[in-house]
C-alpha cells in the first residue's frame, strides 16, 4: 500500500506522517517513511542542487538559477531513482510506504507554479515512475499566507521568500484541482485543524486500504 502526503509549505505533512507511521507500527505493520526530493544518497545531492539554485518565476534566470524544464527533469530524476530503489522494493516486500511528496508536487510546483504544461509534467512523471500511482493521496490544504507564516517560524524563510505569494497560490490551486479530478484517490483535509483530529481521520481512511 502506497500512501502519499501532499501540500504546500507549512501544511503539517511531517507531523501527520509521523503520527500515521507511529499508529501503523503500533498495530504491528511494517512502514517505510520516505520523501521527495532527497530520500536517497543521489536524491540528497539532487535536492541540494535544486533547492540551492531554485528557479524564480518572478525574476530573471541568472547564472545559478535553474530553467524550469531543468528543474522538472531534476525532480523527475530524483523520483525515478527513489521509486526504483526505495518505493518499489518496499511495496514488493509488502510494506506500507508513506511518502512526503510525490508526482502531485511536480504537477503543482513545476506545472501550476512554474507554469510548465501540466500534461507534459505528468507524462514526464509517468515515465520516471514507470506508471506507479499511490493508492491514496492525503492533501493537507492550507492558505499559503498561513503555511508560509508557519514555515517562517522554522527559519526556512529565505528560500521561500524568493517565490511570490502568487506562486504559492497557484501551487495550492494545482493540488486542489488534482484532487477534484480524482476524488476517490484523495483525502483533502484542512491543515489548520487540530493535529490529533486530522490524524484520526487519516488513520480511519488508511485502515480501509489495509489487509486485515
Ligand atoms: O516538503 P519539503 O520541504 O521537503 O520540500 C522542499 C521544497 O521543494 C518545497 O518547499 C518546494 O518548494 C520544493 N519542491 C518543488 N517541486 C517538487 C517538490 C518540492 O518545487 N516537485
Amino acid at each position: 500500500v502506497f500512501i502519499v502526503f501532499e501540500g504546500g509549505e507549512g501544511a503539517g505533512k511531517s507531523t501527520q506522517i509521523g503520527l500515521l507511521a507511529q499508529r501503523l507500527r503500533d498495530d504491528g505493520r511494517e512502514v517505510v517513511v520516505t520523501r521527495e526530493p532527497g530520500a536517497t544518497e543521489v536524491g540528497a545531492r539532487i535536492r541540494k542542487m535544486v533547492l540551492e539554485t531554485h528557479t524564480t518565476t518572478s525574476g530573471p534566470v541568472g547564472a545559478t538559477a535553474l530553467a524550469p524544464r531543468a528543474e522538472a527533469l531534476l525532480y523527475a530524476a530524483d523520483r525515478a531513482h527513489h521509486v526504483s530503489t526505495v518505493v518499489r522494493p518496499a511495496l514488493r516486500r509488502g510494506d506500507i510506504v508513506v511518502s512526503d511528496r510525490y508526482v502531485d508536487s511536480s504537477l503543482a510546483y513545476q506545472g501550476a507554479g512554474r507554469t510548465l504544461p501540466v500534461d507534459e509534467v505528468s507524462w514526464l512523471s509517468a515515465w520516471a515512475t514507470g506508471g506507479l500511482k499511490p493508492d491514496l493521496v492525503v492533501l493537507l490544504d492550507v492558505d499559503p499566507k498561513v503555511g508560509l507564516a508557519r514555515v517562517d517560524r522554522r527559519g526556512e524563510a529565505d528560500r521561500l521568500e524568493r517565490e511570490s505569494l502568487d506562486f504559492h497560490e497557484r501551487v495550492r490551486q494545482g493540488f486542489l484541482d488534482l484532487a477534484a479530478a480524482e476524488p476517490a484517490r484523495y483525502l483533502v483535509l484542512d491543515g489548520t485543524r487540530d493535529p490529533a483530529q486530522l490524524a484520526a481521520e487519516i488513520a480511519a481512511r488508511v485502515a480501509r486500504l489495509l489487509p486485515p
